[in-house]
Formats: structure tokens, sequence, C-alpha cells
């Protein structure tokens, strides 16, 4: 029998108001100095403020970077990394999407380690610590909160950077639901298929076990039948709740059985067009999964099963052919582009196609999918997409 190795973060706090609990998950790891990691349009909101006062109640005082960018850059990383060591701080609290989160990992790291981000991308594993990092998502996507990895964009090759090791696991992680009612349709749809594509492919990966296999069908069910409710209804509490836990759990799922080929597809899409993670995971995802099927197809039908739209009593078959016409549905209600529509031009998709085939190999993503393609099967893959 086969030993799957797991790592979660040691604290998880879940529910409406989870993130009040900042002072007393610091004070129970016996931190007191941290530095909050975010961005300057949540800054804007006052959400930071209200972290900040309530960290002032409890006699806890704290400093905030918030020049983070969407799909972070050695820049950007590099600019927190001088802000925190302007300080003294003994904790880095990331507060945002998954790019806060990522930043504030990167950056507890280099803080204890040095170096540049580069030498730390994949094939290195970076396990051995660095300044614990407690981890509130306000997006309920990335499942950043609760993975042991990183991504990190080199601006000077376009490259995102898969950059893994237990160093990245959040020691805490708060997940707080009533911090996403503010994202507006798109983020929520864009947010809510990254995490069903991290539960789909966390259950269909060749490293999946029985306790990923759990967190995955549990993400799934809370995904599926929540994504267009909380896209119709901002204010629908049970599905943004619903939407909020999924993630976290498709997060835990996939980071103990890694995501496959259709994020080893979209990270280059991100990189080079500057598309927003989960919206290019939207782009690949029924091309990709109709492609794979015929190598998992009891996996593909167990999805199905679990997302609601096939029958306990239909065949694997029936129940596949079920899934593809929901992911191509789902695209559909929420109202996801194809690269052309995005604003991509046709040349220059053409052009970066052995590029991107290159580096999704590279990432080593692609290798975990149930059916693994060869460069050229992988640029088909990426015409496919573009004409879908
Ligand atoms: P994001 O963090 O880039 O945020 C996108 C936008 O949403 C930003 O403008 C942000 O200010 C805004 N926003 C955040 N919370 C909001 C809220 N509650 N209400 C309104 N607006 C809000 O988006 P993301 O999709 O969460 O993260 C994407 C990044 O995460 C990518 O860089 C991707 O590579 C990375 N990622 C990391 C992991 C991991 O395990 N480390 C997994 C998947 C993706």
């Amino acid at each position: 029998m086969s030993i799957a190795s797991i790592a979660l973060p040691r604290i998880l706090r879940i529910g409406g108001g989870a993130s009040r609990q900042l002072p007393d998950v610091l004070a129970t790891l016996g931190l007191s100095r941290p530095l909050i990691v975010t961005d300057a349009f949540l800054v804007g909101q006052g959400r930071v403020e209200t972290l900040r006062d309530s960290l002032k109640a409890a006699g806890i005082a704290s400093r905030v970077f918030d020049g983070t960018v969407p799909d972070p850059t050695l820049a950007s990383i590099e600019a927190g990394l001088a802000f925190l060591r302007e300080g003294d701080h003994d904790c880095v609290v990331g507060f945002g999407g998954g790019s806060p989160l990522d930043s504030a990992k990167a950056i507890a790291m280099l803080a204890r380690h040095g170096g540049a981000m580069a030498d730390y991308k994949a094939p290195h594993v970076q396990d051995e610590p660095g300044l614990p990092v407690i981890a509130i998502p306000t997006t309920a996507g990335t499942g950043s909160e609760a993975t042991r990895v990183t991504v990190i964009t080199d601006e000077t090759t376009d490259e995102k950077m898969m950059c893994p090791g237990l160093a990245y696991l959040p020691v805490a992680a708060l997940v707080d639901y009533e911090l996403t009612f503010t994202k507006p349709r798109r983020l929520t749809a864009d947010t809510g298929i990254d995490s069903l594509t991290h539960a789909i492919e966390a259950y269909v990966s060749k490293r999946a076990s029985p306790f990923t296999d759990g967190m995955a069908l549990l993400a799934m069910r809370a995904i599926a039948p929540n994504l267009r409710r909380a896209c119709d209804d901002p204010d629908d509490r049970e599905a943004r709740e619903a939407l909020m836990l999924g993630a976290t759990q498709a997060g835990i799922a996939f980071t103990n059985a890694s995501v496959a080929l259709v994020h080893g597809m979209s990270r280059p899409i991100g990189a080079h067009f500057h598309v927003p993670h989960g919206l290019s995971n939207a782009m690949l995802l029924p091309t990709v999964t109709a492609w794979s099927a015929p190598a998992a197809l009891a996996r593909y039908a167990e999805c199905a099963r679990a997302m609601g739209v096939a029958d306990a009593r239909e065949g694997d078959q029936g129940a596949v052919a079920r899934l593809l016409e929901e992911l191509g549905a789902l695209n559909r209600d929420l109202g996801v582009p194809g690269p052309a529509a995005w604003g991509i031009d046709a040349v220059h998709w053409q052009r970066l196609i052995p590029t991107m085939c290159e580096q999704a190999i590279a990432s080593g993503s692609p290798a975990n999918n149930p059916r693994v393609p060869d460069a050229v099967e992988m640029a088909e893959l990426y015409a496919r997409v573009w004409d879908a």
C-alpha cells in the first residue's frame, strides 16, 4: 500500500467572522510582531484597518505592505522584502486573494533564507521554514491558505514560477466567507471555477489518495451547486459560505495530490497574456477534460456525480457526458470568454504555443494528468482551446 504524505496548516479557523480571531491565533502561536501583506484595493476598502484595529485592541502593533500586484512579480516581492526588513517582524499575515497570500509566503521565506525567488523555483523544494505565515483569504478561489506552494512571475521572462515546499504552508488560516460579499460577478465566477478545477484535478491526479479524494469530493459538492447562485446574488450567504469552504477543501486536496494538465497549461496563458488565473483555467477546463476523460472515465464520472449533474445510477460514460455538458454550460452561464474574445491576438497566441508547451511541461503538473500529452498533443490542445 502506498503512503499518502499529507501536510496541513496547524490551525484552521473556518466560518463567518473567523478573521476577527487573528489576535487570538497570534497569541496561541506566540507571535506578536506581524507584517500584514495585502493589496491597495483591500486597504482602500477599509478592510485592513479593521484588522489592524482588532490587533491594536489586543496590544499588537502591525505594519502594512500593500504593494502586492495580481500575479506577484519578482519586483513586487523584492519591494515587500525591503519593507519587512525596515521593521522588526516575527510573522507575516497574508490578507487578500491568491496574489497577496503568495506574496506573503515568498516574503516570509526570503526574510529568513535570502537569495532571489528564481533560486527557489521547481524542481527546488524549500521545506525549511521561513517566518510563520498566517493566511486570511478574501477570494474563495486559490486555496493558497492551505497549500505548500507559491507562484511568482518572473517578469523578465514572463514565466510563472512554481515554488514548492513546506516553507510556503501557512501555519494558520482564517477562512471567513464574510470577506467575500464584495466580490464582483466576474471575480466570483473566475475564482469559483479556479477552485472547482483544483478539486477536479486533485481527484483525477495520478497522485490522488483516499484522503485527498475525500477533500476533493467535498469541495465539488460545495462549489458546483453554489457557483451560479453566488454570481446571480452576491449577498447569498449560504452560497458564499459553501464557496469559501469548498475553496479551502480544494486547496487541501490539490496541495496533497497535485494539480494536473489544466493548471500546467493555464499558468503560461496567465503569464504571457495576463489573463486572470481562474479565467485561464476556465478557458481550458472543458477542452482538457474532454481530452483526458477516456483515460480515467470512472474518476471523471464520480466528479459529475459529486457536482450533482449525473444520477448515481447513470453509467460512467453517460456521467462523463453530463460532466462535459455542465462544464460547457458553466462557462456560457458565467460569461467565460475564449482567448480571442478576451482580446488575445491570434498570431501572438500561435507564435507562443511552443513556448507555452515547454513551460507547461517543465512545471511538472501535466505529468500528473491521467492522460499525459507530448508537446505535439499539447500544441493541438492549445489550438483547440483557441477554436472552442
Ligand atoms: P488576486 O489575489 O490576484 O485578486 C484579484 C483581484 O481581486 C484584485 O484586484 C483584488 O484586490 C481583488 N479582490 C480580492 N478580494 C476581494 C474581495 N473580497 N472583494 C472584491 N475584490 C477583491 O486573485 P486570486 O484569483 O485570488 O489569486 C490569483 C493568484 O493566485 C495568481 O497569481 C495565481 O497564480 C495564484 N494561485 C496560487 C495558488 C497557491 O496554491 N499558492 C493556487 C492557485 C492560484
